[in-house]
């Protein structure tokens, strides 16, 4: 029973009323045909839409079963609409992307029914219209009869109890038009019908009752055919909302029906993404990089200590020269150390020192370290130097002292020292050429890197210069030049540059130990055992001209090289540099030279001195054995990890003593050492060298042994074995003083800083008061390091990536704003292109939220999809990047993939876009669902 008291309704434009319904009263019963008529105008319209809860009165009140509208909350009027009413439109309002069949069941989607109910009632509905053959149809498909009866169908399928018809004939011709209003005569059968129209004779021929409108006044009210009216039950109003899946339907049928507009705004949100997918990639590629670098530079910047290690070396250039890097005029420099000439300091690499890496070892801050021998063999270098200052007179060969350390002075990293003719090691890559295409004087070769060992290359640093000691002893200047003379410009002695030609193919020569030492003295001498030693000396030749030109190697000088620019690493200290081939061969000759034999053979058992008075007949090989002992067996029933040394050393120097072979007088044992190395002696064992006698166990072995070849020699009187034993065993033990470096391999890099630090600390263990007096470090016992700075170069990659990646916010950042705001822009537009769907929908009885989720549902999407292409495209185009960033000079940092994407960066990607989809679509998709459903569908 639906009952219109006194309703009125005004619509307010701008202070301007409108008075459309002036208080109508009217009853309809439950079943009934009623038309209204009446002038365009006149408040029709308005009042069928009042009746159906679309629009509320200013004033009056309509029932229905008892309930007031007026009383009815926003979801209530919702549940009403789709419960109890069955709208009808003059243009039928069918979603033009549905199937006719999804269109009726749009309004079933309301309600809680299940997937087959709905596909039931559905079809039902289009049956009653006969219309079930059409219903995979498209509304546009169909004619303008046909979309009515659909439109009926879709009014009649939630089974309401009143059907609101606005001129559903309005548009339709008179055949169709009965068609129409045979349909709805039918379904007046048990429903309330209430239909608008013009059409007075239709009017007249179908309904039950007329109703004539005037100016929002009721003039006429005439019962055409008087029914039996029996009354129907009230409907429960039951909650209404759109089904998900309907929701999802409309969406995704709207995005397809807008391909072209969808995928546009998708790409450019992508775009944005691009930006953040860059940015992660980047990021996540430099991170991975500082971390590979941090383990695999560890090895490759070691921290090494070095026997000489320089002390803040700085070069002070000829003025006329100025400290310019990377010159290119053809001239090399000579430079001078501010400090004395041999600022080196000797670093004394004590077993307490080793003890304390050992220690280091074992909290896991210190990877290994290795030790090296040698680099201090020397070659026999001669070449022939200038007599006159100017250099271009010939004069004198002389032996270069090779022993003289090369330094070198980059800013950024501290190299590792070495003498000024050694090996060359280290990628060539890193360095120029400078002398390329400049022929050799004297050939018609063309200046190259050595290729034979007869070939030999000078090293420059960056200024072109070389330490004016080192040029001096690689006979460029004339042995009386001093470095005054370099500096004074007013000197007529003054030092010049010296020009490329005069390096290029200047000649030296190596000479074996054979060639360049010839025995001098032969002695019989017996020993502290009594056995009969044969010792020899030699000394060196005087080099002529023609010796000169008949013995040894020759080299020449065929190139100069300086590091690259982009090369901060390269280690090659400014020296003249020869192949390992030539090393090799020298070595071997050299270890085989009648000198080198002689060298461990020069080593003398002796009495000591002052020998106590009860052991004045104890031989003195058993007081050796009885001393040595003592110590060891102190050493070992103490915790102490220090191997006794100083003890040890004052055993050795009480009974040996050396006699020299290269020079007229008796040494401390130790000289031994020192002649051994620069003649390539090897005196310790293969067998040893790999043994850590630190350790307990391998000590003790090799005392054992010791004991029991002096315990066998005493009765064979033979005593070789044992004095060999000797030798290899001082050997080991003075390498730790006497070798030329000690190469550090933290664990990785953060735990290198912490080694520097440890390292420190062990300088301070004197001043930090420390309970054990044994660790305690004195001034001579002090190590200090060189160490290469991977940090530097991690800083320098990271400073370019991180401009990098503000250029990639700024670009994402950009492209966001845009890609955002075409998404409200599209949502906006869709949701004004869509007024009349929503007005419909709103009639239908979904609630706002559902036409806001039906946008956000459309947004979200797009933005999954711009994600999507986002990452694809990051993808793709990180390939090309990477090739492109590992072709230029970037190359030298070896960044490999630095911009890496991953499926994390991926799922962050898509799940920002999704966000910034419906934050971008919120606002305009708020405003289309609080649209006034009535202004949607008046809107034409
Ligand atoms: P009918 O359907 O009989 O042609 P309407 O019910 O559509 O007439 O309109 C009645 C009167 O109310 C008209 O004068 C119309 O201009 C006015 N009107 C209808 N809807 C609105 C509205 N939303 N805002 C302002 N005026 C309105
Ligand atoms: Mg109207």
């Amino acid at each position: 029973m639906l009952n219109l008291v006194n309703v009125k309704k005004e619509y307010v434009i701008d202070d301007d009323k409108t008075l459309a319904l002036k208080g109508i009263s009217l009853k309809f019963p439950d079943v009934q045909f009623t038309s209204v008529l009446g002038p365009s105008g006149c408040g029709k319209t308005t009042l069928l839409n009042c009746i159906g809860g679309l629009d509320k009165l200013t004033s009056g009140e309509i029932e229905i079963d008892g309930r007031s509208l007026n009383d009815m909350s926003e979801a209530e009027l919702d549940s009403y609409r789709n419960n109890y009413i069955g709208f009808v439109f003059q243009n039928c309002y069918l979603i033009p992307q549905l199937s006719v069949l999804d269109n009726i069941k749009v309004a079933l989607a309301v309600q809680n029914y299940t997937e087959e109910e709905i596909e039931t009632k559905s079809l039902n509905a289009l049956i009653k219209v006969g219309l079930e053959n059409e219903k995979n149809k498209k509304p546009n498909q169909i004619s303008g009869g046909q979309a009515q009866r659909i439109a009926i169908a879709r009014s009649i399928v939630t089974d309401p109890k009143i059907i609101l018809a606005d001129e559903p004939t309005g548009a339709l011709d008179s055949e169709t038009s009965i068609e129409i209003m045979d349909l709805l005569k039918e379904i007046s059968k048990d429903h309330l019908v209430i239909m608008v129209t013009h059409n007075e004779e239709l009017a007249k021929r179908y309904s039950d009752r007329i109703i004539t409108l005037k100016d929002g006044l009721l003039v006429e009210d005439k019962i055409v055919d008087e029914k039996e009216i029996d009354e129907k039950q009230a409907k429960p109003l039951k909650k209404s909302r759109l089904s998900f899946k309907m929701s999802f339907l409309l969406a995704f049928k709207n995005i397809f029906s807008r391909k072209v507009k969808t995928v546009l705004t998708a790409v450019a949100n992508s775009f944005g993404m691009i930006g953040i997918g860059f940015f992660l990639a980047i990021n996540l590629g430099f991170a991975n990089y500082s971390k590979n670098l941090s383990s695999s530079t560890a090895s490759s910047l070691p921290v090494v200590v070095t026997a000489y290690n320089q002390q803040n070396q700085k070069e002070k250039f000829d003025e006329k020269n100025a400290s310019i890097a990377y010159p290119d005029k053809d001239e090399i420099y000579p430079s001078l150390s501010l400090d004395n000439q041999y600022s080196f300091t000797y670093n004394n690499i004590s077993p307490k020192y080793l003890a304390y890496l050992n220690s280091l070892k074992e909290q896991g801050i210190l990877r290994e370290y290795i030790t090296s021998y040698g680099n201090d063999y020397n070659f026999n270098l001669t070449t022939m130097f200038p007599s006159s200052i100017k250099g271009d007179v010939k004069g004198d060969y002389k032996v270069v002292n090779t022993n003289i350390r090369s330094y070198s002075y980059y800013a950024d990293s501290a190299l590792l020292p070495d003498n000024i003719f050694h090996v060359l090691y280290g990628n060539m890559d890193q360095y120029d050429l400078i002398t390329e295409n400049k022929t050799i004087p004297g050939t018609n070769e063309k200046s190259h890197f050595p290729r034979s060992e007869n070939e030999v290359v000078l090293v420059v640093n960056k200024y072109n210069a070389l330490s004016f000691d080192i040029l001096k002893q690689l006979g460029f200047y004339n042995w009386n030049d001093k470095s005054v003379d370099v500096e004074n410009k007013s000197l007529a002695s003054k030092v010049e540059p010296i020009t490329f030609d005069k390096v290029l193919g200047k000649e030296y020569k190596v000479f074996t130990n054979d060639e360049m030492f010839v025995i001098d003295k032969e002695e019989e001498i017996v020993d502290g055992n009594k056995y009969k030693r044969q010792v020899k000396q030699y000394k060196r030749r005087n080099i002529d001209q023609n010796f000169y030109n008949n013995n040894g190697t020759s080299l020449k000088i065929v190139g100069i090289i300086r590091p690259k620019q982009t090369s901060p690493f390269s280690i090659l200290s400014p020296s003249l540099c020869y192949l390992p081939s030539l090393q090799d061969k020298l070595m071997n000759a050299n270890k085989n030279s009648e000198l080198t034999k002689t060298i461990p053979d020069n080593l003398i058992f002796k009495r000591p001195d002052n020998v106590k008075k009860e052991d004045e007949n104890v031989a003195t090989n058993e007081l050796f054995i009885n001393e040595l002992n003592a110590i060891i067996n102190e050493y070992f029933a103490s915790e102490s990890k220090i191997l006794p040394t100083s003890k040890l050393n004052n055993i050795f120097d009480r009974y040996f003593y050396y006699y020299s072979a290269i020079d007229e007088y008796n040494y401390r044992y130790g000289r031994l050492f020192y002649e051994a190395k620069i003649c390539s002696a090897k005196l310790i064992d293969d067998e040893l060298l790999g043994k850590n006698l630190s350790e307990q166990a391998t000590l003790q072995a090799e005392i054992d042994e010791l004991i029991s070849l002096a315990t066998e020699s005493y009765a064979t009187e033979d005593y070789k074995p044992l004095y060999n034993k000797i030798v290899t065993l001082l050997a080991y033990m003075n390498a730790y003083s006497e070798m030329s470096a000690l190469v550090l391999f933290p664990v990785d890099l953060p735990s290198r800083a912490i080694l520097l630090a440890k390292l420190d600390e062990f300088n301070d263990l004197n001043n930090n008061g420390i309970q054990n007096k044994n660790l305690a470090v004195d001034e001579k016992e002090k190590v200090s390091y060189v160490k290469i700075d991977a940090n530097s170069l991690i800083q320098e990659v990271g400073e370019m990536i991180t401009l990098v990646s503000v250029i990639l916010v700024i670009f994402a950042v950009i492209s966001l704003t845009v890609s955002s705001a075409m998404t409200a822009l599209l949502t906006s537009n869709n949701v004004l292109e869509r007024k009349k769907e929503i007005g419909l929908l709103r009639s239908l009885g979904t609630r706002k939220k559902d036409v806001l989720r039906i946008f956000e549902i459309e947004a979200i999407s797009i933005g999954f999809l711009g994600g999507l292409i986002g990452s694809l495209l990051t993808y793709l185009l990180s390939f090309p990047l990477n090739r492109m960033i590992n072709s230029t000079t970037l190359s030298y940092y070896k960044l490999g993939a630095i911009c890496c994407f991953t499926w994390w960066h991926a799922v962050i990607i898509i799940s920002a876009s999704i966000l910034l989809g419906f934050i971008a679509s919120l606002i305009p998709a708020l405003n289309g669902s609080k649209k006034n459903p009535v202004e949607s569908l008046r809107s034409e």
